[in-house]
């Protein structure tokens, strides 16, 4: 086990945005999290990783997170490789040399060292996430956490993102994907979350989640991506 959260909750003033959440997985897991805007998919991440306090519960992890946003957030006055290299040094106190070796390690791995030297506005937004995603990997984190990391690109350029991601599953990286792409889900996945009002309504196997939905939220949150 890789991951454990129990009986998570959090409440921003008096609206609880996540309820009694519980969660275990496994080493090299890959588990999607999809359900509507507003159901605590991010806040869930973001208590995982730190950047929001539960207001009850336990979550527990050894090591690192690792998490890619929505919106890129790099480092705008830093070269790609500086974005990648600058915690290495700064947090992890890896040697200069050793950071850059890293960093020309993940380049390549994301299909970018011939960007290394650009600056984050002189590259797609595709290429952007895939230097957030090495970003986030040059921390050697023992699970990765992505919070629509394709939502904000055009539907073009998503694959190129997706195929970033799909090369880290099968390095078995432990990874929870919070998602809107549900052929990913479905293709990439090992087990499905689907979240509701703050809590995990249903949960199983892609097949199991895409084909035989129980509850009549998920039957009409899949309606509603056919639809899109
Ligand atoms: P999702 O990612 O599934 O769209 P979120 O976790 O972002 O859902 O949000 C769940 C609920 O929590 C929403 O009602 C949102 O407005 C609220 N919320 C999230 N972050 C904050 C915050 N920092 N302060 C107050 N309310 C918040
Ligand atoms: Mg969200």
């Amino acid at each position: 086990m890789i991951l454990k959260i129990e009986n998570l909750s959090k409440s921003f003033a008096d609206n609880e945005v996540l309820k009694d959440v519980s969660l275990t997985m496994d080493k090299g897991e890959i588990i999607a999290v999809i359900g509507s805007s507003g159901s605590g998919k991010s806040t869930m991440l973001r208590c995982i990783n730190g950047l929001v306090t539960p207001t009850s519960g336990k979550i527990e992890y050894e090591g690192r997170t690792g998490m890619v946003f929505q919106h890129f957030n790099l480092f705008p006055h830093m070269t790609c490789l500086q974005n990648i290299t600058y915690a290495q040094v700064k947090v992890l106190k890896r040697s200069k040399e050793e950071a850059r070796r890293k960093a020309e390690e993940l380049l390549s791995l994301v299909g970018l060292l011939d960007q290394a030297n650009k600056y984050p506005s002189q590259i797609s937004g595709g290429q952007k996430q895939r230097i957030a995603i090495a970003r986030a990997l040059a921390m050697d984190p023992e699970i990765m956490l992505f919070d629509e990391a394709t939502s904000a690109l055009d539907p073009e350029i998503t694959g190129e993102v997706l195929t970033v991601m799909k090369k880290l599953a099968e390095k078995h990286m432990s990874m929870l994907v919070v998602t809107h792409e549900m052929g990913f889900a479905r293709e990439v996945s090992d087990r499905v979350l689907f979240m509701s009002e703050g809590k995990i309504l249903e949960e199983g196997a892609p097949n199991e989640i895409f084909e035989d939905p129980k509850s009549s939220e998920l039957k009409s949150f899949l309606k509603s991506m056919i639809r899109l």
